[in-house]
């Protein structure tokens, strides 16, 4: 059985783009945790008729909707009332949560406001969210077999009301539902375009469900699928993985927690090499992303102008010559524009050996620096696993 989610963040400043909603980013991690799908979401300002409308959308279309923000105890804050006219139930004062509002603030030595008594009502019916950090529990409403669920916006309230209470709730009341499963795998230098086709027909796969989400760094690829056993789930994208792997030798690499400038470091340490950078194309990136994530193996950056020496790629090459006299066990990577072709030229030194590859970027945006600087380090972990790669 698949459960839908809606999520509504409500408050006019997430409108005016004077806070940017984190809490559905959140809310949908959460959710995909216990299976729960989320379909929509969406914003809207402080206006009781809108958002009476925007909850009566979406709780006719899923079996969750999960609203944030609003349930302060001014007269914009609006998400009680309207979750009671959404659903036609009166609002009720709580006693008892009332008196829970009333001893933080005396804890506090404030003076509670009458307006805070709107704080301690729900519609009829509602479960009470305790709120362990701020003033303002949150609800949950029935309302034909669905569930309206209602936080305060503020991130550090919500988040542990979503862990304490939300999510076993949900929990208990679809216990059946199957768990989303995510992997991912990278593929750096090489395009979009190119990825989506040589998976071809896989990318229509059902299940596991593959998608490509590209940047300026690599494509990654998330394969996904919802199962009640983990190690049915971690079958299928194992078996997916292989099928990819298949299609894309010797390029997919691990997801998140992998780092190509790390395992640069690593196969430079296992053959007691050290690497110097040559770099007239990225302003010093490349050497930048290699010594943030490198310990251990030994490099030297020199940053040159491009303006200075496009047209002679040789003087690149002597200052690498040079770097050899000293280091003669060192590889040297020298990047350079080739303004002409339009792309940017990696070479690869050592000292008996010299290969050029072509770059397909040219820039000075940071977008295009990115790409040279990884293609290249990706050029370079081929070079040294001994890997060619013709796709
Ligand atoms: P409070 O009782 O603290 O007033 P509330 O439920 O009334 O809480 P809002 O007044 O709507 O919540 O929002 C309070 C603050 O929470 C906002 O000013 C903003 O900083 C933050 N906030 C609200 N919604 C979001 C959101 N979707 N993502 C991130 N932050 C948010």
């Amino acid at each position: 059985m698949n459960i839908s989610a809606e999520i509504i963040t409500i408050g006019t400043e997430l409108l005016l783009g004077s806070t940017i909603d984190t809490n559905s980013i959140y809310l949908v991690e959460k959710l995909s945790e216990i299976g729960i799908d989320v379909y929509r979401k969406a914003s809207v300002g402080d206006n009781q008729k809108r958002i009476v409308q925007i909850i009566l959308e979406s709780i006719t279309r899923c079996d969750v909707v999960i609203c944030t923000g609003g349930l302060g105890p001014t007269v914009d804050d609006l998400t009680r009332e309207s979750v009671a006219e959404a659903t036609n139930s009166p609002l009720i004062f709580y006693p008892e949560v009332y008196e829970k509002i009333f001893e933080r603030f005396q804890q506090r030595k404030i003076k509670i406001s009458e307006n805070n008594k709107k704080q301690a009502t729900f519609p009829e019916g509602s479960i009470i969210i305790p709120n362990p950090i701020g003033t303002a529990p949150g609800f949950i409403k029935e309302y034909e077999s669905k569930f309206i669920i209602c936080l305060p916006g503020v991130p550090f309230e919500l988040k542990p009301m979503v862990e304490n209470t939300v999510i076993p709730f949900l929990s208990s009341k679809f216990p059946s539902s199957n768990k989303l499963y995510i992997k991912f795998l990278k593929v750096y230098g090489l395009g979009e375009s190119r990825i989506d086709h040589h998976l071809g027909e896989l990318l229509y796969s059902s299940d596991p469900t593959l998608g490509l989400l590209a940047s300026p760094e690599c494509v990654k690829i998330r394969i996904a699928t919802k199962s009640d056993s983990p190690s049915v789930a971690k079958q299928k994208l194992d078996d997916m993985e292989a099928k990819i792997k298949q299609r894309l030798p010797n390029i997919v690499l691990p997801g998140d927690d992998y780092s190509l400038e790390k395992e640069i470091d690593k196969l430079l340490l296992q053959i007691d090499r050290k690497l110097i950078i040559v770099d007239c194309s990225t302003g010093g990136m490349i050497t930048f992303r290699l010594t943030q994530a490198n310990s251990a193996s030994f490099l030297i950056g020199s940053v040159i102008s491009t303006q200075i020496f496009h047209d002679n790629p040789q003087i690149w090459i002597d200052i690498a010559k040079k770097h050899m006299l000293q280091f003669p066990f060192a590889y040297v990577i020298v990047l350079h524009p080739d303004i002409e072709n339009k792309e940017t030229v990696a070479r690869i030194l050592t000292i008996d050996s010299e290969e050029a590859y072509k770059i397909p970027f040219l820039g000075t945006e940071e977008k295009d620096r990115i790409r040279i600087s990884v293609f290249a380090i990706e050029l370079f972990r081929r070079r040294l696993q001994n890997i060619t790669v013709n796709l």
